[in-house]
């Protein structure tokens, strides 16, 4: 259904893939987080009036809810180069110390999902972080030696979706550590009001309202919803996204009010269904639902636990009176 939607409604004139348009650019233009962006704000300029690189930066929170945009906003203020990999495209001690060596001073480097670095890399990080040294070895065996370079002055901005999974000595390198929470429907209502401007679709305001109380607290997924209701609103010919729009939106992706979509209320159900209500371990829950442990842990439950329709317990996954509730179930 979407995919056909997708290419029936697309607009040549408007890039489907608007996401670096969107992508704000500026703290200033960064919705939400005030308190988060005042801070980053003093240490940016802080930074930038010594003339030194800024402090580490750690960045914690569930996906799509600005980690990267951040990370392009400090490059950006600070006025240095962004360059940016990810944990899982770093195999070997080698490919760290190429990214580290290419550096200009002040760079920003951005390791997205950066528990997964391997030990024996994260260990490179170490003394980088810390002195701006590289230590590597060179050869193998009983002729291998240790050599040390100097790196320029970084600042290491790194993303994770699990700060229980970073290594204590790397938790600690980091000297500034910012957590992002899901956004409240009001600030989602205004990035959507703003994107929904970018791409030319103006938005009513009780659309972006109802549109954001179903984004499940993510502007990654606002973004998203309100591409569709774009789409909708083209095939209804309408020139603007009303609250109209979003209810035929939601109804057609089966997204219900508080933001659910099937693979939650799946979620949900198999917990009901086949463990009676829970407790149920992860490994079984996945085996189940035919999802990997990690989406289940860092793209479905956040949003659930948020909302107060499952716990997380030592036994395992529960669903609370209130789940039962939204599902129109008794327990
Ligand atoms: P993450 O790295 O945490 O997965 P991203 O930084 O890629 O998330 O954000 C997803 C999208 O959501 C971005 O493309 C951006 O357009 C939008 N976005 C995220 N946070 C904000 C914000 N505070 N204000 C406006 N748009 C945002």
């Amino acid at each position: 259904m979407q995919n056909k939607t997708d290419d029936r409604f697309f607009d040549p004139n408007i890039p489907d893939d608007m996401a670096s348009t969107i992508r704000p650019r500026s703290l200033a233009d960064f919705i939400g987080h005030d308190s988060l962006k005042q801070n980053l704000g003093v240490f940016i300029s802080g930074a930038r009036s010594r003339s030194e690189a800024m402090d580490h930066v750690l960045l914690y929170g569930p996906p799509g809810l600005g980690k990267t945009t951040l990370a392009h906003i400090v490059a950006n203020e600070l006025g240095t180069n962004f360059r940016a990999t990810a944990a899982p495209m770093l195999t070997k001690q080698g490919d760290l110390a190429a990214i580290l060596t290419s550096l200009e001073p002040m760079d920003v480097l951005f390791i997205d999902e950066i528990h997964r670095l391997p030990t024996a890399i994260e260990e490179v990080l170490y003394s980088a972080m810390e002195d701006f040294k590289l230590d590597i070895m060179l050869g193998e065996g009983p002729s291998a030696k240790s050599v040390r370079i100097d790196l320029p002055p970084f600042t290491l901005v790194g993303a994770t979706t699990r700060t229980g999974l970073l290594s204590n000595p790397l938790r600690d390198r980091f000297g500034i550590d910012l957590r992002l929470s899901f956004y409240s429907p009001e600030d989602l209502a205004k990035i959507i009001q703003r994107s929904a401007n970018i791409l030319g679709m103006p938005t009513s305001p009780d659309g972006a309202l109802m549109l954001a109380r179903s984004a499940r607290g993510t502007p990654r997924i606002a973004n998203r919803l309100l591409k569709r209701a774009r789409d909708f609103a083209g095939a209804l010919g309408r020139t603007e996204i009303t609250a109209d729009t979003i209810k035929t939106t939601l109804f057609q992706l089966h997204i219900d009010e508080c933001g659910l979509d099937e693979i939650d209320r799946e979620y949900m159900t198999t917990i009901i269904k086949h463990y009676a209500g829970g407790p149920v371990g992860i490994e079984n829950l996945a085996a189940a639902l035919s999802e990997p442990t990690d989406t289940i842990e860092d793209v479905i439950e956040p949003y659930l636990m948020q909302l107060g329709f499952i716990q997380r317990t030592p036994r395992g996954r529960i669903i609370t009176d209130a789940g039962y509730k939204h599902l129109g179930l008794v327990k």
